[in-house]
């Protein structure tokens, strides 16, 4: 119905009849409405891994926003075809129980129907969420067992029983094998030494890197003299800062993740890290020529924490285009945030272990 047709039947009545027609006329439209007219379109034919980025303001002030967003998944895993969520850490701002509890919480709702890759960022770590230690109770709140539910949890750092903040996991979409990689904040020398390993393991998958500070918004990795913009200050966001860089097994920064583990391998194509707002993105060849593309997505700074934000990487079935949209379940919206929307090329599929 056009909307002149509408007020021409609405004014030809008395006022009270006017207002319940149109009260009734708001009901019928609102529940013929699609109740989210703005979330992307899904590629048919296509898979989308769904990223969360920090969720810690979530788990320290809008505990609601978290279990809206792993609902959404939840109820969309069909729809978007997802065989993987991705959280680049920093799931709680102070590393305590009760914020533990609000994040295992909102990732029950997965339970059942997608698996997870998540690890540690710095809030996650130490007394207060300040890093000045490794000690955290993730493995409390994310145990071994849980992820063992999932067939393609490949496993955990193979020197620590008691941490699962160093993992990985194998699925296949889209034609092809994948490897994903979830490293801690930081990941120490050893743990490099492990992923190494893995990788090497899995020569016929393209591999995924999750972690938490690797790239920053002004398209660099992080190394040890960060210095980024922060609301007009020049704010020192390298590692050395934290307490637990002074630590035994010491730690290494997204540059350093970079030379010693991503760029050494013919098969890595893809890595999301999170930790500083909001976005930035960076593509690079790795010694064997193969190119990578590198994220970071964080809303922590906008709005009540970030108002549910996540990230829709959208892989379309020709192989190698993957559109990258954040979509927040909460608003209903779509960013409108500068270069959260975009296109990229995914390196191809590694030519298969054995062949010429
Ligand atoms: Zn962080």
């Amino acid at each position: 119905m056009k909307p002149r047709v509408i007020h021409m039947l609405v004014i030809s009545f008395p006022f009270w009849r006017r207002a319940l027609i149109v009260a009734w006329l708001g009901l019928w439209l609102g529940m013929i409405a699609p109740a989210q007219a703005e979330a992307p379109t899904p590629i048919p034919g296509g898979f989308t891994l769904a990223v969360l980025p920090d969720t810690q303001i979530y788990t320290w002030k809008h505990p609601d926003t978290y279990p809206a967003q792993t609902k959404w998944i939840a109820d969309n895993v069909q729809r978007y075809n997802i065989p993987y969520v991705l959280h680049v850490g920093d799931i709680t701002q102070h590393n305590t129980n009760h914020q533990w509890e609000i994040a295992a919480r909102a990732h029950a709702l997965l339970d059942a129907k997608v698996p997870c890759a998540i690890t540690t960022g710095n809030h996650d770590l130490g007394p207060e969420g300040k890093a000045a230690t490794r000690e955290t109770a993730f493995a409390k709140f994310f145990p071994l067992a849980a992820f063992q539910k999932w067939p393609t949890f490949g496993g955990i750092y193979d020197q620590e029983a008691d941490r699962t903040d160093n993992s990985f996991h194998r699925f296949e979409a889209g034609g092809r094998k994948w490897l994903i990689l979830a490293l801690e904040f930081g990941p120490r020398d050893d743990v490099l030494r492990w992923a190494n390993e893995v990788v090497a393991r899995h020569p016929d998958r393209s591999v995924i890197l999750v972690t938490h500070a690797y790239l920053r918004p002004d398209n660099m990795r992080f190394n040890r003299h960060a210095f980024i913009k922060v609301k007009d200050l020049k704010v020192d966001m390298g590692m050395d800062r934290y307490g637990l860089s002074k630590a035994a097994g010491g730690y290494n920064d997204g540059e350093d993740v970079w030379q010693k583990l991503v760029s050494q391998h013919a098969n890595f194509a893809l890595v999301v890290s999170g930790h500083v707002c909001y976005t930035g993105r960076l593509d690079s060849a790795g010694k064997h020529g193969n190119n990578v593309h590198q994220m970071v997505v964080d809303y922590q700074n906008g709005k009540d924490g970030g108002q549910g934000y996540l990230r829709l990487l959208q892989f379309h079935p020709e192989g190698r285009k993957v559109s990258v949209v954040d979509y927040s379940p909460l608003l209903d919206e779509v960013s409108d945030k500068k270069g959260t929307t975009y296109e990229f090329t995914i390196a191809p599929p590694p030519a298969a272990a054995g062949k010429p």
